[in-house]
């Protein structure tokens, strides 16, 4: 059985010539360094579950995504964290939400997997449960970067509504190991100008992150307030199980019906028949899939400009 590795690093407004071609080239390098860290433990035998965390943990450390360092900012103009982690093979997940000090929040929501009998921990009490179990803790400036401060104050500016270019940068990654098991992780700062404790759809189970082996590994991003109505990571996998759909055309179906709530975003999945496939209803997502027959990077949904 041979291994695939499908990762995403956020969808939105990116049309060709419309983005600046360094944040471009950043944004494909980061990529390319998470396929490297997940193929390299497919590869060589290894979970998908430590796959997907070692291609989420690269692109949290990556200031190009909206993850780990380099998120989004609060309303306040701090950054709280949100991540999800889920092993299809025995359906175990782990969550955490609203960090602000822990540096890799998807090996925090790992940790409460592994080490809690619950799925979901939040804010500063999450914060010291992963520093009790060794995680590395910073400052909450140490996320901060200059042009999400800038970002921040646009969107402030304009009365805390976004434009139409957004760009959700959340990242993920679904993989199919050669075992036959699937595994997903998600990983977030969640939307510019958030308050008052908001959670997206990221670390919700079955809303933005769901892994089962009888379905498909699926990871989102977009407008977390539509996934968590439509549940969509879960519905993908619903649909393919219960009502035998394919996994491009479960898909598709969950993209639409994310649509009819007025959200916006992207899917990718893998199945443990190591399928792999994405949809995105935004002008671009960077994404990224790899297995032992190559490599493929993309940010445009335009077909002659990938
Ligand atoms: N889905 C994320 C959220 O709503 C945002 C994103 O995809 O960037 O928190």
């Amino acid at each position: 059985m041979s291994w695939t590795l499908v990762i995403h690093g956020g969808c939105g407004a990116m049309r060709p010539d419309h983005l600046p071609p360094e944040q471009e080239e950043c944004a494909r390098a980061g990529l390319g360094a998470a396929l490297d860290a997940g193929s390299a433990v497919l590869a060589g035998g290894g979970s998908a579950l430590d796959a997907v965390e070692a291609a989420a943990r690269v692109l949290e450390e990556d200031p190009a995504f909206n993850a780990g360092r380099g998120s989004v900012l609060t309303a306040e103009g701090r950054v709280e964290l949100d991540a999800a982690i889920m092993d299809g093979a025995d359906r175990r997940a782990g969550a955490v939400a609203g960090l602000t000090t822990t540096r890799a929040p998807v090996s925090a929501a790992r940790a409460a997997m592994e080490h809690t009998p619950h799925v979901l921990l939040t804010y500063d009490q999450a914060d010291r449960f992963a520093a009790v179990h060794g995680l590395e803790q910073v400052a909450n400036d140490w996320f901060v970067t200059p042009e999400r401060k800038a970002q921040l104050d646009r969107i402030l500016a304009a009365g805390g509504k976004f434009d139409a270019e957004v760009k959700f940068g959340t990242i993920g990654a679904v993989a199919c190991d050669v075992h036959g098991h699937v595994a997903v992780a998600t990983s977030t700062g969640g939307l510019t100008a958030k308050r008052w404790g908001r959670i997206g759809d990221s670390p919700l189970i079955g809303a933005g992150t769901y892994a089962d082996d009888r379905a498909a590994a699926v990871s989102a991003t977009g407008l977390g307030e539509a996934f968590i109505r439509a549940v969509g990571a879960h519905e993908v996998c619903a649909r393919m199980r219960l009502a035998g759909a394919g996994l491009q055309e479960a898909i598709d179906a969950v993209l639409a019906d994310v649509a009819s709530l007025g959200g916006t975003g992207g899917l990718i999945a893998v199945t443990p028949a190591g399928e792999a496939a994405w949809g995105f209803t935004t002008p671009g997502m960077y994404r990224g899939r790899a297995s032992a027959n190559g490599r493929e990077i993309g940010v445009y949904s335009d077909p002659e400009r990938r």
